[in-house]
């Protein structure tokens, strides 16, 4: 259930963003998620349409960004995108990769309406 918080510090955010521009609303809201963040993007949405109707958000569209996993290689420092789950350089074939990417959970952009005066 932790998409509930999610979506309250995302929301969160867009207020304060708000109120430091001065904007009466929030257009669009864009993140970036990891493949591998354990979060559930449809759930992630369905806690969002249901959390933003009394907030600045209500107006607002959600747009995700799924990133892919990539691995750093310890041995020859190769960086590189796995759509699989094996965690084993391709360059290489070491093991000793450490994950760089794929777990994120960002905000990309927030789209502001500015208040007309
Ligand atoms: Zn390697």
């Amino acid at each position: 259930m932790h998409e509930y918080s999610i979506v309250a510090s995302l929301i969160d955010v867009c207020e304060k963003e708000a109120k430091k521009h001065h904007a009466k609303a929030i257009k669009r809201l864009e993140v970036s998620i990891g493949r591998l963040s354990g979060i559930e993007i449809h759930f992630l949405e369905q806690c969002f349409n249901t959390f933003k109707e009394e907030t600045i958000c209500h107006d607002a569209t959600l747009a995700i960004n799924v990133c892919e996993v990539v691995l750093q290689c310890a041995s020859c420092h190769e960086k590189s995108v796995v759509k699989e789950n094996h965690f084993i350089c391709p360059k290489c074939h070491s093991e000793d990769v450490k994950m760089i990417g794929g777990q994120e959970l960002h905000i990309k952009s927030i789209e502001i309406i500015e208040d007309e005066r």
